[in-house]
């Protein structure tokens, strides 16, 4: 664009989980059928304990004619359990530590052997790859997971080829509190910010004035936040600066010219969104007092003078004006304690690849990386409101700055 920017709202979809491992077999132990599993990102593992767990994710299958497509799929009731261990069976120090092995501790059950001989499937139910395609991989599955997956795809076992799985909380989210002030919900972090950056930009491009905006609409959701946003598909790839390069060009003729990508870079802007923490009252020692969110009290700026959070005086200030523009709640701000290492998110990552300026914020929560995480009901509202706003008011007020 000429005279424009882009307006880019850029969060991340993926959470902590477990994933079933590439041989997702481990075999029958103490009469139960166990699934082999990987964690992924930096859960709090103890809270999928005694959870009621689906599975869900992609499937590659083979068509009649021996090509591979793709399929979701999503199991979506307790066929998974990873059982606590009762009270009675823990030692005094082994209950006051409340620790884990990740490897040890946290397979699932996937089906008892008693239940196969009620059900009279006693006969072997390991599955015969086609002979033609074989390449070994069916033999180190799980033949109970590969029966529920074609089950549920109304495929047949033999034409799985390969498998990515994640396991998942059944549990529908709820609201809480006396008021039903707040939401609790599996993966907030960080798909509150996603469906939020999503309604925010259909509500601006169907209710506000495009035709008269210069600037680009964009929003960015990656994956593999949760483990340093190093992939193809995550923000510490090419894609952000690729796609402004492409559209500017789309938009002048189709040519590509440094100088005008360069200007378009300098007019345009990334609100980083990532769900912050809230000052939790039973550990409220852990937030410096200053800086310490209230959930249903507005939105959250993160700051880290190491750049942990791409978060500058400019960039700060612009979005707390268009938060004053709009008649929102006053902005609230986070600064982690000095003594207590600080996360990261994709701003940094973004604004390092790209050059475009970022601010890093977002709705604030409770219980980060639990399997059920908390926020507040009148933050998905301010959030809404202040994303809708970013797109309207970004430039005037930008404006406003470099004069
Ligand atoms: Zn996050």
């Amino acid at each position: 664009p000429g005279n424009g920017g882009f307006k880019i709202i850029g969060g991340h979809t993926d959470s902590p989980n477990l994933k079933v491992k590439p041989r997702s077999k481990r075999g029958v132990n103490s009469g139960c059928t166990q699934l082999a599993v990987e964690c992924y990102g930096g859960g709090l593992w103890h809270t999928w304990f005694d959870r009621d767990l689906g599975v869900s994710g992609r499937v590659l299958v083979r068509n009649s004619s021996g090509g591979i497509y793709q399929k979701l799929v999503k199991i979506d009731r307790a066929v998974l359990r990873v059982p606590n261990l009762a009270i009675h069976l823990q030692t005094a120090s082994e209950r006051e530590a409340f620790k884990i092995n990740k490897e040890d501790h946290l397979s699932p059950i996937l089906a008892t052997e008693a239940a196969k001989v009620l059900t009279g499937e006693t006969e072997n139910t390991d599955t015969k790859e086609k002979k033609s395609e074989k390449d070994g991989w069916t033999e180190h599955q799980e033949p109970l997971l590969l029966q529920v997956i074609a089950s549920e795809l109304g495929i047949d076992v033999e034409d799985i080829a390969d498998f990515e799985l994640n396991l998942f909380d059944t549990q529908k989210a709820a609201l809480g509190g006396v008021y039903s002030e707040f939401v609790h919900s599996a993966r907030l972090d960080n798909l509150a910010s996603c469906f939020l950056a999503v309604k925010g930009l259909v509500e601006y491009a169907t209710e506000e004035g495009l035709s008269e905006d210069e600037d680009i609409s964009l929003i960015a959701m990656f994956d593999h936040e949760e483990v340093g946003s190093s992939s193809a598909t995550g923000a510490g790839s090419p894609i952000m600066g690729d796609a402004v390069k492409a559209i500017s060009a789309a938009l002048n003729s189709g040519e590509s010219n440094p100088d005008l990508y360069g200007a378009t870079i300098r007019r345009s802007f990334v609100l980083s969104v990532d769900q912050a923490h809230a000052i939790h009252p039973n550990y409220s020692g852990k937030h410096e007092k200053g800086h310490a969110p209230k959930i249903n009290d507005g939105m959250v700026i993160k700051r880290n003078q190491n750049q942990r959070y791409a978060t500058n005086a400019i960039t700060g200030f612009l979005v707390r004006e268009i938060a004053r523009k709009s008649g929102l709640p006053p902005i609230q701000e986070f600064v982690v304690r000095n003594d207590c290492g600080c996360g990261s998110t994709i701003g940094p990552i973004i604004s390092s690849n790209t050059g475009i300026r970022a601010i890093d914020m977002g709705c604030p929560q409770l219980s980060m990386h639990s399997i059920r995480e908390t926020m507040g009901v009148c933050d998905l509202g301010n959030g809404l409101a202040l994303f809708k706003s970013f797109f309207k008011y970004f430039r005037e007020v930008d404006e406003s700055l470099e004069q």
